[in-house]
């Protein structure tokens, strides 16, 4: 398992970190392990014993009875909403008002130093919960970005456009078109940009052919939210319900495409551009073949699925498709912890197995998609998301001597079963520690929980 094939940075030192587990996701688990770690890339992984012997010159640390794990990903987050924590749950039963409340809210109510904020407190909480990799759609994209910078979170910042108004197209692809070219000024291996049409339904089929057409052009990764509720469902295949009827109160000329949105969506050539796919909780078994023939992603998010009564993905039946978790913002989840999110979709694709005695979604394969499946579903194939060597060193310690977890049978049944973001000790980013012993290290806390609490008073005095 040791190499030397890493690539070294002869400035950088060696820096051994020591656990009671190593859960490397591409191979078997170690025990008193160690991960070797030179400048920003992972050096080797072994046992304690070997990597000492290896680098006899690394300082090395030991966290104890804890499991080292490759970042955790969240493919699916809006950072900038994290001010709205909380803040919609008085329309959480009706989609239309409570997507309606939160527009109104980030277009009249925040400034753009709370967007930034915003996203900053979110990407911290990221960090604080092993989060190394986050896919996070913006309506500011610059927000998203400065605040994955100014934490060292890495991330895709998926620039959103969103208007069902055909007219609107144009205008809307040119300021996109605007936006990526400034916020790609800032792309390096830690941050890239794509584009979000919003959802099959809240942009027009010209702006959706449009940004499709721009993706495949430029390459630039693609994310949209695709069936992910019942009224959705109602105007993509009926041309009915609560959205039909507001398009129509507005004026707005909207054609269904009596299809389901995975099928317009391969039908209108999106597919192509190989999307994330942010939900996909009303998809039947003729969806989920296009989305796999295409090798297109999910992200699946089930407890915003769950909260916001969207009911849950048929997740059992993902098994041969690119997928990770994603949290969706705190609005509708209202945390980012992909550990507990990872205990959500395990328990529900349990719910959903099949009883013809379908094989049962384990702790391990949780952890694997949480990790090394997010980074996949994100667009990266090997630089991240397992402890191999020669990776990029991002990687989350995760104490597991806490009452509610031992004693400790298997690391993997601990982690997904009975720890969650408060076990984290320490988060890194490409060798750099982003968070340990309880400190984000790169932004003022408390700055930010206090800017955090005047966006509050904001909101709540202009309601
Ligand atoms: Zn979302």
């Amino acid at each position: 398992m040791n190499s030397n094939d890493a690539p070294r940075n002869k400035i950088q030192p060696t820096k051994i970190y020591c656990a009671r587990w190593v859960i490397p996701i591409t191979g078997r688990t170690i025990e008193d392990g160690a991960v070797a770690v030179t400048g920003k890339f992972i050096a080797s992984v072994g046992t304690r014993a070997e990597l000492v012997a290896q680098f006899p010159e690394a300082s090395s640390e030991d966290f104890g009875a804890a499991a080292i794990i490759p970042g955790l990903v969240n493919c699916h987050s809006h950072l900038e909403l994290t001010a709205m924590r909380g803040y919609l749950e008085d329309v959480e039963g009706d989609f239309f008002a409570w997507l309606r409340k939160l527009t109104i809210a980030r277009t009249t109510r925040m400034s753009e130093d709370d967007l930034r904020v915003s996203a900053t407190w979110g990407a911290l909480e990221a960090v604080r919960a092993g989060v190394t990799c986050v896919g996070d759609a913006s309506s500011w994209g610059d927000a998203s970005m400065a605040a994955l910078r100014d934490v060292g979170l890495r991330g895709v910042v998926y620039q959103e456009a969103i208007s069902p108004d055909e007219r609107a197209a144009d205008q809307l692809l040119s300021k996109l078109r605007a936006d990526v070219a400034r916020l790609r000024e800032s792309e390096n291996e830690l941050w890239r940009v794509g584009i979000s049409p919003h959802s099959p339904y809240t942009v027009s089929e010209k702006l959706l052919a449009g940004m499709t057409r721009y993706a495949l052009d430029e390459k630039l990764p693609l994310m949209i939210h695709a069936a992910e509720s019942e009224a959705e469902d109602e105007l993509m295949k009926h041309g009915r319900g609560i959205f039909a009827e507001s398009l129509a109160r507005r004026g707005i000329e909207w054609r269904s495409p009596r299809m389901s949105p995975i099928q317009y969506l391969s039908t209108r050539g999106v597919l192509a551009a190989r999307p994330l796919l942010a939900h996909c909780v009303r998809v039947d078994a003729a969806d989920i073949e296009l989305i796999k023939e295409a090798h297109a992603s999910v992200a699946h998010c089930p407890k915003s699925n769950l909260k916001l009564g969207h009911g849950h993905a048929p997740f059992d039946k993902f098994r041969d498709i690119q997928k990770g978790f994603g949290s969706d913002s705190v609005a509708s989840n209202n945390i980012c912890d992909m550990l507990e999110e990872g205990r959500f979709a395990t328990l529900l694709a349990r719910l959903n197995r099949d009883e013809a005695g379908g094989e049962m979604y384990t702790a391990q394969q949780a952890l694997k998609d949480a990790t090394h499946g997010g980074a996949r579903a994100l667009g990266y194939e090997e630089q991240f998301g397992t402890l191999n060597v020669g990776a990029e060193a991002d990687l989350a310690i995760v104490k597991l001597d806490g009452a509610h977890q031992v004693p400790v049978h298997d690391p993997s049944h601990a982690l997904i079963f009975s720890s969650s973001a408060h076990d984290v000790a320490l988060t890194m980013v490409a060798g750099r520690e982003v968070y340990r012993d309880g400190q984000v290290t790169a932004v003022d806390e408390e700055r930010l929980r206090a800017r955090m609490g005047e966006i509050r008073e904001k909101m709540m005095r202009d309601e």
